[in-house]
């Protein structure tokens, strides 16, 4: 196989280019860089040894193509073909070919196996089909391309035709023509494309453009077939039928796409080629994954982000209104590649696509010419500019005839409102249109949408993208809300008020369900309930085992009323209270005055039972837009959490002064979360140390000393605890992210969730260690992640030593009420079982067991 070496200055580019050709090009190839200079290659510069050790790397007797960006580029390049072994040298070609497009056509041919004379050729007409589009772009300007011809004649002597209709939502983009192209060549056949003339009838169709040859991307890129086109193909040869019933075959398969799913009015073809799996049907139940349990019934609605209120008045200073215009670009880019990345790994790349149309918005140049004239000749602010081009933009698509364009008005408005939040620095606030209490659909919804929502209006929540343990579920939880997730994409076009039911233990939901399912569903909700109502009637006792082992039992909160809930189903304690929701539902951070009463109101409702305050954990899926949170590949593994108030140590001072303060009427505690050295922690108590100092020179009464605690979410906080625990006097173990770090799945990821299981022999190991080194120091350990509330863990918990269990507080009364039915010493030997354990599911197997022996 032809071998192909991309020379770029930038590392960035060369990295994106690899990144195109692998969405077009299904083939492996031999492909390698050469790009930027300096230590880790983030200069701008070629290096001509980088250039010959590529060419090594990819060298075969088939030969090299070699493609360069511009300028020392080509110097390099042609430096490092002298640099070579002589007898290398006749099989590498530098190709004049324009970088981008030459490299895609390169590698199309190279993944069909075409030989380096074919594949230099192919790669230098790349520019063809732009020049044709843009230099002699009408459906009927034909001239550079063999000519128009009626498609009646002598059929006999013509080569095998067929006309088939292009279904693919955006035609015969790159990805399609790439797979013709490469289905085309595999049969000894001559095959061209023409598209018609538009006309509904049959015989009056007339060819537009081409005939083109099939096995050429670029030729087929000329004809820019688009949805609904009808291309007739031509093929002679040998295999000239095959190669036609191939490609038809092809074209009813929609090239195997599968974002016309997707499509507001799927043409009747595709919607018989709908995989069943994949979209809701009515009746039967779809599968999900179950992240908060119980039973809802209702309508479905919509989740809608709310508009921005946008300030009018003009500008004085246009660059600056400019530059910050062109920062928060960038900004929202990365987040929605960042997005992008995600949901291409979570629902694959036909859904991940959905976003290309977002990134494409931001580039659009015509549209930034005018928003920049508002700005400089204008004088309108940047938000104002910028809303009112994209507010044409979205009407225009409106406007359009196709209903897929109709959509992208929603795209539209969607990157507006991400600039503006980032531009204005502010938080969209959700609006429920619905009348009546039903079932919220979205695709996702952050921890901000969740705690924005109106729970009088929510009966359960559905979602696309989410985990057990991402905060969104969390906080479904914490509100009772029966919730599902993993839901197949097309959810999202289920009408609004159309019936559904969802069955958040199994995971479970059902468009129009039947009046039998209603029946069955409505018997198991009233159970349910019923239950609630039996566990919560003893939840105020303690939870003792039967052999009178006590286990402290504490809530997960957020808000006050998640404290209300915690206090009247019988929690002892709040475990940790989630100060990030205090800054997530709003546009600026809180005072420390307002966290100072927030706080105080918070101690007031728990009358005196400890409270440990986390402080503030954002980052990772929990994003604020005005704190300005850096833009990062990895946010789970990035500057998050303490590592984020260390570098913003105004809003951590200002946090710690406010838990000091409002410590004088509550029994508060501070709570460090993510910690992953020694350094964190002691660097953390400095903060401390200098917030006491402050408001004791200021002679502002608080509390102190106060108790400082440490949250283990990570294998190097979990394997120190001895290092630790001459520092403080409680651990408190984060199971969702632990278990997220120790089995390295990203915890919102729906794919993942085999991964993040909190039972995985390698979480419980660690948790025994963190348990059995603290205690030999006499420190004690709580569990606050979403393990801690979770039937099947509580017993192996239970039996490991934990002291404490802090879980959302609907869970209390059901943990309690198992915990009372235990034998300590019984849960003890499950433990130590599950410990010696090799998988998951052989502990789930035995807490199963366990369990149904109670
Ligand atoms: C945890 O990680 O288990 C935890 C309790 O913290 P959070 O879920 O808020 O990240
Ligand atoms: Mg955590």
């Amino acid at each position: 196989m032809v071998g192909l070496v991309l020379v770029s200055h930038s590392r960035n580019l060369a990295d994106a280019l690899v990144a195109l050709i692998k969405q077009v090009n299904a083939a492996t190839i031999p492909i390698a860089k050469a790009a930027g200079v300096g230590d880790d290659r983030q200069e701008f510069g070629t290096d001509a040894m980088e250039i010959v050790e590529a060419i090594h790397s990819v060298y075969s007797s088939d030969g090299v193509l070699v493609l360069m960006d511009l300028g020392s580029a080509i110097l390099s390049a042609e430096m490092a073909l002298e640099l070579l072994p002589e007898e290398m040298q006749p099989h590498v070609r530098l190709c004049s070919a324009p970088f981008i497009e030459g490299a895609i056509s390169a590698a199309v041919q190279i993944g069909i196996g075409s030989d380096l004379d074919t594949v230099h050729q192919e790669a230098r007409q790349a520019l063809f089909p732009k020049i044709d589009q843009l230099e002699h772009d009408s459906a009927t300007s034909t001239s550079a391309l063999p000519g128009e011809k009626p498609l009646t004649g002598d059929t006999a002597a013509a080569p095998q035709q067929i006309i088939l209709t292009i279904l693919t939502r955006h035609g015969l983009h790159a990805r399609p023509a790439a797979k013709l192209v490469q289905m085309v060549k595999t049969f000894d056949a001559e095959v061209e494309i023409a598209t018609f003339l538009p006309s509904d009838a049959e015989e009056e169709l007339r060819i537009a453009k081409g005939p083109v040859p099939a096995a050429s991307l670029n030729r087929l890129a000329s004809l820019g077939v688009v949805h609904g086109d009808r291309i007739l193909v031509s093929a002679q040869g040998s295999m000239a039928e095959q190669a036609l019933e191939a490609i038809r075959r092809l074209v009813a398969e929609n090239f195997g796409e599968k974002d016309d799913e997707f499509e507001s009015e799927p043409s009747p073809e595709f919607q018989r080629k709908s995989p069943e799996t994949d979209v809701i049907l009515t009746g039967k139940p779809s599968t999900a994954i179950p992240v908060s349990e119980g039973i809802a019934i209702g309508p479905a609605f919509h989740y809608h982000k709310a508009r921005i209120e946008i300030p009018e008045q003009g500008n004085s200073d246009p660059q600056t209104e400019w530059t910050s215009l062109q920062q928060a670009m960038a900004v929202v880019r990365n987040n929605i590649m960042q997005r992008r990345r995600q949901v291409q790994s979570s629902l694959g790349e036909s859904r991940a696509a959905i976003f290309d149309a977002h990134l494409f918005m931001l580039e659009d140049d015509s549209l930034l010419t005018r928003v920049r004239q508002q700005i400089f000749e204008q004088h309108r602010n940047a938000a104002a500019a910028w809303k009112s081009e994209m507010n044409k933009a979205a009407d225009s698509y409106r406007a359009a005839p196709n209903p897929y364009l109709h959509q992208r008005a929603a795209d539209v408005e969607d990157v507006e409102m991400q600039v503006l939040s980032v531009l204005l620095g502010k938080t969209t606030t959700a609006f429920l249109t619905f009348p009546e209490p039903g079932i919220l659909i979205a695709e996702e919804l952050t921890p901000t949408a969740i705690a924005q929502l109106d729970r009088s209006k929510i009966l359960g929540i559905v979602t696309v993208i989410g985990g057990p343990t991402s905060h969104s579920a969390i906080l479904a939880r914490a509100l009772g809300l029966p919730a599902i997730t993993g839901v197949a994409p097309s959810v999202v076009d289920i009408p609004e008020g159309t019936p559904l039911a969802i069955d958040g233990f199994q995971g479970k939901l059902w468009k129009k369900p039947d009046a039998d399912v209603l029946d069955e569903l409505r018997a198991r909700q009233t159970e349910w309930q019923t239950t609630r109502e039996r566990l919560l009637a003893s939840s105020h006792e303690p939870a003792l085992t039967r052999d009178e082992h006590r286990v402290k039992i504490a809530a997960n909160t957020g808000n006050e009323l998640d404290a209300v809930m915690a206090v009247r189903n019988g929690a002892e304690a709040i475990g940790i209270f989630r100060t990030e929701f205090l800054y997530l539902t709003r546009n600026n951070a809180p005072t420390e005055g307002e966290q100072v009463e927030t706080l105080t109101r918070v101690g007031a409702i728990m009358e005196g039972r400890p409270i440990y305050v986390r402080t503030l954990d954002v980052g990772g899926d929990k994003a604020i837009p005005y704190l300005h949170l850096p833009v990062e590949a990895n946010p789970f593994l990035g500057v998050r959490s303490l590592r984020f108030s260390f570098k913003r140590p105004e809003i951590f001072l200002t946090q710690l002064r406010a838990i000091l303060r409002a410590g004088v009427q509550a029994d508060l505690r501070i709570m460090l979360p993510m910690i992953s050295q020694l350094e964190d922690l002691l660097q953390a108590k400095r903060y401390v140390e200098q917030a006491h100092q402050a408001l004791e020179q200021a002679g502002i009464p608080h509390r102190w000393p106060l108790e400082a605690a440490m949250m283990v979410e990570t294998p190097s906080a979990a394997l120190l605890t001895a290092a630790f625990a001459r520092h403080l006097d409680y651990f408190s173990i984060g199971t969702n992210d632990l278990t997220q770090y120790t089995l390295a799945a990203e915890r919102g990821n729906p794919e993942l969730t085999s991964y993040h299981d909190g039972l995985d022999p390698a979480v419980l190991q660690l948790i025994h260690k963190v348990v059995q080194d603290a205690h030999r120091f006499g420190k004690k350990v709580g569990v606050c992640g979403e393990l801690a509330g979770e039937p099947a863990a509580v017993p192996i918990l239970v039996g490991l030593g934990v002291d404490e269990l802090s879980m959302n507080p609907g869970s209390i009364p059901r943990v309690k009420d198992l915990i009372r039915k235990l034998e300590f010493s019984a849960a003890s030997r499950l433990a130590q079982n599950a410990l010696q354990a090799e998988r998951v599911s052989g502990v789930r197997s035995m807490a199963e067991q366990f369990l149904s022996t109670m």
